[in-house]
Protein backbone atom coordinates (compact mmCIF):
# COMPACT_ATOMS: atom_id res chain seq x y z
CA UNK A 1 0.00 0.00 0.00
CA UNK A 2 1.47 3.51 -0.82
CA UNK A 3 1.23 6.03 1.51
CA UNK A 4 1.49 9.64 0.36
CA UNK A 5 2.47 12.80 3.16
CA UNK A 6 1.90 15.97 1.23
CA UNK A 7 4.17 17.97 4.09
CA UNK A 8 7.27 17.49 6.20
CA UNK A 9 6.65 18.71 9.22
CA UNK A 10 5.13 18.61 12.76
CA UNK A 11 1.40 16.62 11.44
CA UNK A 12 3.48 15.06 8.73
CA UNK A 13 6.25 13.94 9.85
CA UNK A 14 4.83 12.05 12.53
CA UNK A 15 2.79 10.47 10.81
CA UNK A 16 5.13 9.02 8.24
CA UNK A 17 7.48 7.83 11.49
CA UNK A 18 4.33 6.17 13.32
CA UNK A 19 3.27 4.95 10.22
CA UNK A 20 6.78 2.90 9.63
CA UNK A 21 6.82 1.63 13.08
CA UNK A 22 2.87 0.15 12.95
CA UNK A 23 3.61 -1.61 9.40
CA UNK A 24 7.28 -1.30 8.16
CA UNK A 25 6.37 -3.24 5.04
CA UNK A 26 4.28 0.00 4.63
CA UNK A 27 5.82 2.55 1.52
CA UNK A 28 5.49 5.77 3.39
CA UNK A 29 6.47 8.53 0.76
CA UNK A 30 6.88 12.41 1.88
CA UNK A 31 6.99 15.10 -0.10
CA UNK A 32 8.09 18.47 1.41
CA UNK A 33 8.78 21.85 -0.77
CA UNK A 34 11.46 22.75 1.09
CA UNK A 35 14.62 21.22 2.05
CA UNK A 36 13.85 21.36 5.27
CA UNK A 37 11.99 18.84 7.33
CA UNK A 38 10.85 17.80 11.66
CA UNK A 39 12.28 20.92 13.10
CA UNK A 40 10.52 22.99 16.16
CA UNK A 41 9.39 26.65 14.58
CA UNK A 42 8.20 27.18 17.95
CA UNK A 43 11.95 27.76 19.34
CA UNK A 44 13.08 30.05 16.10
CA UNK A 45 12.17 33.11 18.34
CA UNK A 46 14.39 32.06 20.87
CA UNK A 47 17.34 31.00 18.90
CA UNK A 48 17.02 34.54 16.75
CA UNK A 49 17.31 35.53 20.60
CA UNK A 50 20.44 34.67 20.79
CA UNK A 51 23.67 34.89 17.89
CA UNK A 52 25.62 32.11 19.09
CA UNK A 53 22.98 29.35 18.63
CA UNK A 54 22.97 28.38 15.12
CA UNK A 55 19.36 27.61 13.37
CA UNK A 56 20.01 23.91 12.57
CA UNK A 57 19.93 23.53 16.35
CA UNK A 58 16.18 23.72 15.80
CA UNK A 59 16.13 20.42 13.50
CA UNK A 60 14.67 17.51 15.55
CA UNK A 61 15.41 14.72 13.27
CA UNK A 62 17.58 15.14 9.84
CA UNK A 63 15.89 13.91 6.42
CA UNK A 64 18.26 10.78 6.50
CA UNK A 65 17.34 9.88 9.42
CA UNK A 66 13.87 9.59 8.51
CA UNK A 67 15.18 8.13 5.03
CA UNK A 68 18.66 5.30 6.35
CA UNK A 69 17.15 4.96 9.89
CA UNK A 70 13.05 4.64 9.14
CA UNK A 71 12.89 3.33 5.54
CA UNK A 72 10.60 6.94 4.80
CA UNK A 73 10.86 7.99 1.50
CA UNK A 74 11.38 11.73 2.04
CA UNK A 75 11.39 13.71 -1.00
CA UNK A 76 12.56 17.01 -0.25
CA UNK A 77 12.27 20.36 -2.98
CA UNK A 78 9.21 18.45 -4.10
CA UNK A 79 5.97 20.82 -4.39
CA UNK A 80 2.33 19.29 -4.29
CA UNK A 81 0.25 21.37 -6.73
CA UNK A 82 -2.51 19.03 -8.05
CA UNK A 83 -4.08 16.45 -6.25
CA UNK A 84 -6.96 13.86 -8.29
CA UNK A 85 -9.03 12.02 -6.06
CA UNK A 86 -10.73 10.33 -9.25
CA UNK A 87 -7.04 8.38 -10.10
CA UNK A 88 -5.63 8.81 -6.61
CA UNK A 89 -2.88 10.38 -8.07
CA UNK A 90 -0.30 13.46 -6.66
CA UNK A 91 1.52 15.82 -8.84
CA UNK A 92 3.92 19.05 -8.82
CA UNK A 93 6.91 20.23 -9.60
CA UNK A 94 10.56 19.68 -8.15
CA UNK A 95 13.17 22.29 -7.47
CA UNK A 96 15.00 22.01 -10.81
CA UNK A 97 11.57 22.46 -12.45
CA UNK A 98 10.54 19.18 -13.71
CA UNK A 99 7.56 17.63 -13.14
CA UNK A 100 6.35 14.02 -11.06
CA UNK A 101 3.38 12.27 -10.16
CA UNK A 102 2.78 9.36 -7.48
CA UNK A 103 0.30 7.00 -7.28
CA UNK A 104 -1.17 7.16 -3.28
CA UNK A 105 -3.77 4.89 -2.04
CA UNK A 106 -4.47 6.81 1.32
CA UNK A 107 -3.35 10.17 1.39
CA UNK A 108 -2.27 12.95 3.97
CA UNK A 109 -2.68 16.38 3.45
CA UNK A 110 0.10 17.88 6.09
CA UNK A 111 0.83 21.29 4.32
CA UNK A 112 0.08 23.64 7.57
CA UNK A 113 -0.04 27.40 7.23
CA UNK A 114 1.37 30.70 5.92
CA UNK A 115 1.96 33.47 7.13
CA UNK A 116 -0.57 36.15 6.29
CA UNK A 117 0.74 39.74 4.76
CA UNK A 118 -1.59 42.08 4.27
CA UNK A 119 -2.07 43.04 0.54
CA UNK A 120 -1.06 46.49 0.56
CA UNK A 121 1.65 48.25 -0.88
CA UNK A 122 5.55 48.02 0.28
CA UNK A 123 5.54 44.47 1.71
CA UNK A 124 7.22 43.22 -0.77
CA UNK A 125 10.21 45.45 -0.16
CA UNK A 126 13.52 43.72 1.52
CA UNK A 127 14.09 43.95 4.90
CA UNK A 128 9.59 43.27 5.33
CA UNK A 129 9.78 40.01 6.50
CA UNK A 130 7.93 37.22 7.87
CA UNK A 131 8.00 34.09 10.33
CA UNK A 132 6.90 30.83 9.75
CA UNK A 133 9.36 28.53 8.39
CA UNK A 134 12.66 27.56 9.39
CA UNK A 135 14.28 29.54 5.98
CA UNK A 136 12.15 32.26 6.61
CA UNK A 137 13.78 32.10 10.49
CA UNK A 138 17.42 31.54 8.76
CA UNK A 139 16.66 35.13 6.35
CA UNK A 140 15.67 36.98 10.08
CA UNK A 141 18.80 35.87 11.55
CA UNK A 142 21.30 36.84 8.39
CA UNK A 143 19.54 40.01 8.45
CA UNK A 144 20.06 41.37 11.61
CA UNK A 145 23.96 39.81 11.20
CA UNK A 146 25.00 41.47 8.25
CA UNK A 147 22.29 44.62 8.35
CA UNK A 148 22.98 47.17 11.19
CA UNK A 149 19.53 47.08 12.34
CA UNK A 150 18.65 49.56 15.44
CA UNK A 151 14.88 49.72 15.08
CA UNK A 152 12.03 47.19 14.13
CA UNK A 153 8.87 47.24 13.45
CA UNK A 154 6.37 44.53 14.58
CA UNK A 155 2.92 44.50 12.80
CA UNK A 156 0.11 42.25 14.55
CA UNK A 157 0.44 41.83 18.43
CA UNK A 158 -0.48 37.96 18.19
CA UNK A 159 1.94 35.48 20.54
CA UNK A 160 4.87 35.35 17.49
CA UNK A 161 4.87 39.45 17.47
CA UNK A 162 5.27 38.92 20.89
CA UNK A 163 8.01 36.76 21.29
CA UNK A 164 9.45 37.82 18.69
CA UNK A 165 9.53 41.38 20.23
CA UNK A 166 11.10 40.02 23.37
CA UNK A 167 13.78 38.51 21.13
CA UNK A 168 14.33 41.93 19.48
CA UNK A 169 14.73 43.38 22.63
CA UNK A 170 17.54 40.96 23.90
CA UNK A 171 19.50 41.98 20.70
CA UNK A 172 19.14 45.44 21.54
CA UNK A 173 17.02 46.19 19.30
CA UNK A 174 14.02 49.44 19.97
CA UNK A 175 10.68 47.92 18.50
CA UNK A 176 7.43 49.28 18.24
CA UNK A 177 4.48 47.49 17.29
CA UNK A 178 1.39 48.16 15.53
CA UNK A 179 -1.91 46.61 14.34
CA UNK A 180 -5.28 47.95 13.20
CA UNK A 181 -7.43 46.42 15.80
CA UNK A 182 -8.42 48.43 18.69
CA UNK A 183 -8.21 46.02 21.41
CA UNK A 184 -4.60 45.07 22.49
CA UNK A 185 -5.14 41.14 23.48
CA UNK A 186 -8.77 40.72 22.65
CA UNK A 187 -9.31 37.47 24.03
CA UNK A 188 -8.43 38.50 27.59
CA UNK A 189 -10.03 40.52 29.86
CA UNK A 190 -8.85 44.36 30.33
CA UNK A 191 -7.09 43.96 33.58
CA UNK A 192 -5.19 40.64 32.27
CA UNK A 193 -3.95 42.47 28.91
CA UNK A 194 -3.12 45.34 31.04
CA UNK A 195 -0.43 43.71 32.79
CA UNK A 196 0.70 42.32 29.85
CA UNK A 197 1.19 45.92 27.96
CA UNK A 198 2.73 47.05 30.96
CA UNK A 199 5.62 44.60 31.31
CA UNK A 200 6.00 45.59 27.11
CA UNK A 201 5.59 49.81 28.26
CA UNK A 202 8.69 48.30 31.08
CA UNK A 203 10.70 46.63 28.24
CA UNK A 204 10.56 50.40 26.36
CA UNK A 205 8.32 48.83 23.66
CA UNK A 206 5.95 51.41 21.85
CA UNK A 207 2.74 49.72 21.31
CA UNK A 208 0.00 51.44 18.89
CA UNK A 209 -2.97 49.59 18.46
CA UNK A 210 -6.09 50.59 16.63
CA UNK A 211 -4.02 52.00 13.88
CA UNK A 212 -5.26 51.43 10.11
CA UNK A 213 -1.76 50.18 8.04
CA UNK A 214 -1.87 51.92 4.49
CA UNK A 215 1.64 50.71 3.14
CA UNK A 216 5.11 50.11 3.76
CA UNK A 217 7.29 53.08 2.28
CA UNK A 218 11.37 53.35 1.79
CA UNK A 219 12.80 55.94 3.97
CA UNK A 220 16.20 56.63 1.96
CA UNK A 221 18.25 54.29 0.96
CA UNK A 222 18.31 51.42 3.84
CA UNK A 223 15.53 52.43 5.81
CA UNK A 224 11.56 51.42 6.13
CA UNK A 225 8.81 53.19 7.07
CA UNK A 226 5.08 51.66 8.26
CA UNK A 227 2.86 54.22 7.10
CA UNK A 228 -0.60 54.32 9.30
CA UNK A 229 -3.50 57.13 9.60
CA UNK A 230 -2.32 59.86 11.47
CA UNK A 231 1.31 57.23 12.66
CA UNK A 232 4.20 57.02 10.84
CA UNK A 233 6.79 54.48 12.01
CA UNK A 234 10.81 54.24 10.92
CA UNK A 235 12.35 50.75 10.99
CA UNK A 236 15.62 49.28 9.89
CA UNK A 237 13.24 45.92 9.58
CA UNK A 238 9.51 44.96 9.04
CA UNK A 239 8.31 41.64 10.66
CA UNK A 240 4.44 41.06 9.38
CA UNK A 241 3.24 38.86 12.44
CA UNK A 242 -0.46 39.52 11.51
CA UNK A 243 -1.77 35.76 11.87
CA UNK A 244 -1.79 33.09 10.09
CA UNK A 245 -3.89 31.05 7.05
CA UNK A 246 -4.70 27.50 6.47
CA UNK A 247 -2.44 26.10 3.08
CA UNK A 248 -5.55 24.20 1.73
CA UNK A 249 -5.76 25.31 -1.70
CA UNK A 250 -4.44 22.37 -3.32
CA UNK A 251 -7.08 20.46 -0.78
CA UNK A 252 -10.03 22.50 -1.94
CA UNK A 253 -9.17 22.35 -5.83
CA UNK A 254 -9.25 18.76 -5.42
CA UNK A 255 -13.17 19.55 -4.09
CA UNK A 256 -12.36 18.45 -0.28
CA UNK A 257 -15.26 20.56 1.90
CA UNK A 258 -13.32 23.14 3.73
CA UNK A 259 -14.76 24.23 7.45
CA UNK A 260 -13.90 26.72 10.10
CA UNK A 261 -11.23 29.23 8.73
CA UNK A 262 -10.90 27.51 5.66
CA UNK A 263 -8.99 24.61 6.41
CA UNK A 264 -9.77 21.66 5.48
CA UNK A 265 -12.60 19.96 6.93
CA UNK A 266 -11.86 16.64 9.16
CA UNK A 267 -13.96 14.49 11.15
CA UNK A 268 -12.79 13.20 14.83
CA UNK A 269 -10.23 10.14 12.76
CA UNK A 270 -8.98 13.29 10.30
CA UNK A 271 -10.67 11.96 7.06
CA UNK A 272 -11.44 14.17 5.00
CA UNK A 273 -14.91 14.59 2.64
CA UNK A 274 -13.04 11.85 0.72
CA UNK A 275 -12.64 8.65 1.88
CA UNK A 276 -8.74 7.96 1.14
CA UNK A 277 -7.52 11.40 1.90
CA UNK A 278 -6.59 12.46 5.40
CA UNK A 279 -5.65 16.35 6.69
CA UNK A 280 -3.85 16.95 10.19
CA UNK A 281 -2.16 19.91 11.66
CA UNK A 282 -2.65 23.56 10.88
CA UNK A 283 -4.53 22.76 7.11
CA UNK A 284 -6.82 21.11 8.95
CA UNK A 285 -9.95 22.44 11.45
CA UNK A 286 -10.89 20.21 15.10
CA UNK A 287 -14.21 20.12 17.38
CA UNK A 288 -13.62 22.47 20.43
CA UNK A 289 -14.52 20.35 23.85
CA UNK A 290 -16.66 22.81 25.00
CA UNK A 291 -18.30 24.41 22.30
CA UNK A 292 -18.41 21.26 20.24
CA UNK A 293 -18.37 23.67 17.29
CA UNK A 294 -15.80 23.03 14.37
CA UNK A 295 -12.50 25.52 14.99
CA UNK A 296 -9.57 26.53 13.61
CA UNK A 297 -6.87 26.67 15.94
CA UNK A 298 -3.29 25.74 14.69
CA UNK A 299 -0.87 24.92 17.84
CA UNK A 300 1.87 21.96 17.43
CA UNK A 301 0.49 19.34 19.78
CA UNK A 302 -2.62 18.76 18.16
CA UNK A 303 -0.85 18.70 14.24
CA UNK A 304 1.65 16.01 16.55
CA UNK A 305 -1.23 13.92 17.57
CA UNK A 306 -3.31 14.06 14.79
CA UNK A 307 -0.21 12.85 12.35
CA UNK A 308 -0.32 9.98 14.85
CA UNK A 309 -3.90 9.09 14.85
CA UNK A 310 -3.68 9.50 11.08
CA UNK A 311 -0.56 7.01 10.89
CA UNK A 312 -3.02 4.65 13.29
CA UNK A 313 -6.11 4.69 11.14
CA UNK A 314 -3.94 4.20 7.93
CA UNK A 315 -2.75 0.79 9.21
CA UNK A 316 -6.24 -0.64 10.37
CA UNK A 317 -5.98 0.61 14.25
CA UNK A 318 -8.69 2.87 14.74
CA UNK A 319 -8.11 5.81 16.54
CA UNK A 320 -10.65 8.89 16.99
CA UNK A 321 -9.37 11.77 18.93
CA UNK A 322 -11.99 13.91 20.62
CA UNK A 323 -10.90 17.43 19.93
CA UNK A 324 -8.89 20.30 21.55
CA UNK A 325 -9.46 23.06 24.21
CA UNK A 326 -7.20 25.76 22.49
CA UNK A 327 -4.84 25.57 25.27
CA UNK A 328 -1.91 27.83 24.81
CA UNK A 329 1.07 29.93 26.45
CA UNK A 330 3.65 31.83 25.20
CA UNK A 331 5.88 34.66 26.83
CA UNK A 332 6.72 37.88 26.28
CA UNK A 333 9.70 39.04 28.32
CA UNK A 334 8.67 38.49 32.34
CA UNK A 335 5.52 37.80 31.69
CA UNK A 336 3.50 34.37 30.93
CA UNK A 337 -0.01 34.33 29.04
CA UNK A 338 -2.04 31.09 29.17
CA UNK A 339 -5.33 30.31 27.90
CA UNK A 340 -7.86 27.15 27.19
CA UNK A 341 -11.25 27.22 26.30
CA UNK A 342 -13.67 29.92 25.57
CA UNK A 343 -13.35 33.51 26.35
CA UNK A 344 -16.76 35.24 27.21
CA UNK A 345 -17.47 36.54 23.60
CA UNK A 346 -17.00 33.05 21.97
CA UNK A 347 -19.20 31.63 25.22
CA UNK A 348 -21.75 33.55 24.61
CA UNK A 349 -21.90 32.74 20.76
CA UNK A 350 -21.90 29.14 21.68
CA UNK A 351 -25.32 29.76 23.11
CA UNK A 352 -23.83 29.51 26.78
CA UNK A 353 -25.54 31.62 29.47
CA UNK A 354 -21.68 33.17 30.25
CA UNK A 355 -20.26 34.47 33.71
CA UNK A 356 -17.01 35.59 34.44
CA UNK A 357 -15.13 36.36 37.11
CA UNK A 358 -11.34 37.92 37.35
CA UNK A 359 -9.09 38.01 40.68
CA UNK A 360 -5.53 38.61 42.18
CA UNK A 361 -3.28 36.23 43.62
CA UNK A 362 -0.05 35.60 44.54
CA UNK A 363 2.63 32.77 42.55
CA UNK A 364 3.71 31.68 45.96
CA UNK A 365 2.38 31.84 49.73
CA UNK A 366 1.70 34.66 51.47
CA UNK A 367 4.95 36.62 52.66
CA UNK A 368 7.07 33.67 50.62
CA UNK A 369 10.18 35.57 48.92
CA UNK A 370 10.30 35.97 45.41
CA UNK A 371 6.36 35.62 44.96
CA UNK A 372 4.60 37.67 42.03
CA UNK A 373 0.54 38.75 41.15
CA UNK A 374 -1.18 36.02 39.26
CA UNK A 375 -4.26 36.99 37.56
CA UNK A 376 -7.03 34.76 36.67
CA UNK A 377 -9.83 35.00 34.12
CA UNK A 378 -12.66 32.20 34.60
CA UNK A 379 -15.61 31.48 32.58
CA UNK A 380 -18.68 29.48 33.42
CA UNK A 381 -21.76 28.58 32.59
CA UNK A 382 -24.66 29.55 34.87
CA UNK A 383 -27.60 27.04 33.66
CA UNK A 384 -25.40 24.51 34.24
CA UNK A 385 -22.47 25.30 36.21
CA UNK A 386 -20.15 23.94 33.78
CA UNK A 387 -16.33 25.48 33.87
CA UNK A 388 -15.65 27.17 30.19
CA UNK A 389 -12.77 28.67 29.78
CA UNK A 390 -9.59 30.45 31.70
CA UNK A 391 -7.27 32.90 30.99
CA UNK A 392 -4.21 33.72 33.18
CA UNK A 393 -1.43 36.23 33.08
CA UNK A 394 1.37 36.19 35.90
CA UNK A 395 5.30 36.34 36.31
CA UNK A 396 5.70 32.70 37.61
CA UNK A 397 3.51 29.63 37.64
CA UNK A 398 1.28 30.87 34.98
CA UNK A 399 2.29 28.26 32.00
CA UNK A 400 1.63 24.54 34.04
CA UNK A 401 -1.04 25.51 35.93
CA UNK A 402 -3.51 26.24 33.26
CA UNK A 403 -3.12 22.56 32.27
CA UNK A 404 -5.07 22.04 35.50
CA UNK A 405 -8.30 23.80 33.74
CA UNK A 406 -7.41 22.32 30.19
CA UNK A 407 -7.87 18.45 31.89
CA UNK A 408 -10.83 19.67 33.90
CA UNK A 409 -12.35 21.37 30.52
CA UNK A 410 -11.44 18.31 28.68
CA UNK A 411 -13.45 16.34 31.15
CA UNK A 412 -16.50 18.69 31.02
CA UNK A 413 -16.49 19.81 35.10
CA UNK A 414 -18.65 21.77 36.40
CA UNK A 415 -17.31 25.23 38.19
CA UNK A 416 -18.13 23.47 41.48
CA UNK A 417 -16.14 20.45 41.09
CA UNK A 418 -13.22 22.56 39.66
CA UNK A 419 -13.26 24.05 43.31
CA UNK A 420 -13.45 20.83 45.22
CA UNK A 421 -10.10 19.42 43.39
CA UNK A 422 -7.30 18.64 46.00
CA UNK A 423 -4.68 20.45 44.38
CA UNK A 424 -1.18 20.50 45.77
CA UNK A 425 0.43 23.43 47.96
CA UNK A 426 3.77 24.28 49.32
CA UNK A 427 4.61 27.58 50.30
CA UNK A 428 7.24 28.14 47.66
CA UNK A 429 4.90 26.91 44.45
CA UNK A 430 1.34 28.41 45.82
CA UNK A 431 -1.26 30.02 48.37
CA UNK A 432 -2.62 27.52 50.57
CA UNK A 433 -5.46 28.15 48.27
CA UNK A 434 -4.01 28.07 44.51
CA UNK A 435 -4.93 31.05 42.29
CA UNK A 436 -7.24 28.51 40.46
CA UNK A 437 -9.36 27.68 43.02
CA UNK A 438 -9.68 31.60 44.53
CA UNK A 439 -11.16 32.16 40.99
CA UNK A 440 -13.30 28.73 40.96
CA UNK A 441 -14.95 29.99 44.66
CA UNK A 442 -15.50 33.25 43.05
CA UNK A 443 -16.66 32.12 39.62
CA UNK A 444 -19.16 30.18 41.90
CA UNK A 445 -20.62 33.11 43.07
CA UNK A 446 -22.10 34.69 39.94
CA UNK A 447 -23.87 31.12 38.73
C1 LIG B 1 7.53 31.35 15.40
C2 LIG B 1 6.54 30.28 15.75
C3 LIG B 1 6.35 29.94 17.07
C4 LIG B 1 5.43 28.95 17.40
N1 LIG B 1 5.28 28.63 18.72
C5 LIG B 1 4.37 27.69 19.08
C6 LIG B 1 4.24 27.31 20.43
O1 LIG B 1 4.94 27.84 21.31
N2 LIG B 1 3.31 26.36 20.73
C7 LIG B 1 2.54 25.77 19.77
O2 LIG B 1 1.71 24.91 20.10
N3 LIG B 1 2.69 26.09 18.47
C8 LIG B 1 3.58 27.03 18.10
N4 LIG B 1 3.74 27.34 16.77
C9 LIG B 1 2.87 26.68 15.77
C10 LIG B 1 3.45 25.31 15.37
O3 LIG B 1 4.74 25.51 14.87
C11 LIG B 1 2.54 24.69 14.32
O4 LIG B 1 1.26 24.48 14.91
C12 LIG B 1 3.06 23.37 13.78
O5 LIG B 1 4.32 23.53 13.19
C13 LIG B 1 2.09 22.82 12.75
O6 LIG B 1 2.62 21.70 12.14
P1 LIG B 1 2.15 21.24 10.68
O7 LIG B 1 2.92 20.03 10.35
O8 LIG B 1 0.67 21.17 10.64
O9 LIG B 1 2.50 22.45 9.73
P2 LIG B 1 3.90 23.10 9.36
O10 LIG B 1 4.83 23.04 10.50
O11 LIG B 1 3.57 24.43 8.78
O12 LIG B 1 4.44 22.13 8.22
C14 LIG B 1 3.82 22.04 6.97
C15 LIG B 1 4.86 21.60 5.97
O13 LIG B 1 4.23 21.40 4.71
C16 LIG B 1 5.06 21.92 3.68
N5 LIG B 1 4.20 22.23 2.52
C17 LIG B 1 3.24 23.17 2.43
N6 LIG B 1 2.65 23.13 1.23
C18 LIG B 1 3.26 22.14 0.53
C19 LIG B 1 3.09 21.62 -0.79
N7 LIG B 1 2.17 22.11 -1.61
N8 LIG B 1 3.89 20.61 -1.18
C20 LIG B 1 4.85 20.10 -0.36
N9 LIG B 1 5.04 20.55 0.90
C21 LIG B 1 4.24 21.56 1.34
C22 LIG B 1 5.68 23.14 4.32
O14 LIG B 1 6.86 23.53 3.65
C23 LIG B 1 5.94 22.65 5.74
O15 LIG B 1 7.20 22.07 5.89
C24 LIG B 1 4.67 28.32 16.39
C25 LIG B 1 4.86 28.66 15.05
C26 LIG B 1 5.77 29.63 14.73
C27 LIG B 1 5.96 30.00 13.30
Amino acid sequence: MNFVIIGGDAAGMSAASRAKRNKPELNVTVLEKTMDVSYSACGMPYNIADPARDMEDLVVRGAEVFRKKQGIDLLTGRTARRVDPKNKTVSGTCVDGSGFEYPYDKLLIATGARAMIPNLPGFERPGVMVLKNLEEGRRIKAHIRTHEVKKAVIIGMGYIGLEMCEAFRELGIDVDMVKSRETFLPWMDQKLADAVESELKANQVGLYPGRRIHSIEAEGKKKLQVVCEDLVLSADMVLVAAGVLPNSEIAAAAGLKLGAGNAVSVDETLLSSDPDIYAAGDCADAVHVVSEKKVWIPLALRANRAGWAVADNVCGKAAALKGIAGTAVFKTFNMEVARTGLDVHEALDAGFDAAETVIESRSRAHAHPGSSAILVQLIGDKASGRLLGARMVGKEGVAHRINALAVALHVKMTVEEFSQSDLAYAPPFSPVWDPMLTAANQLLKQL
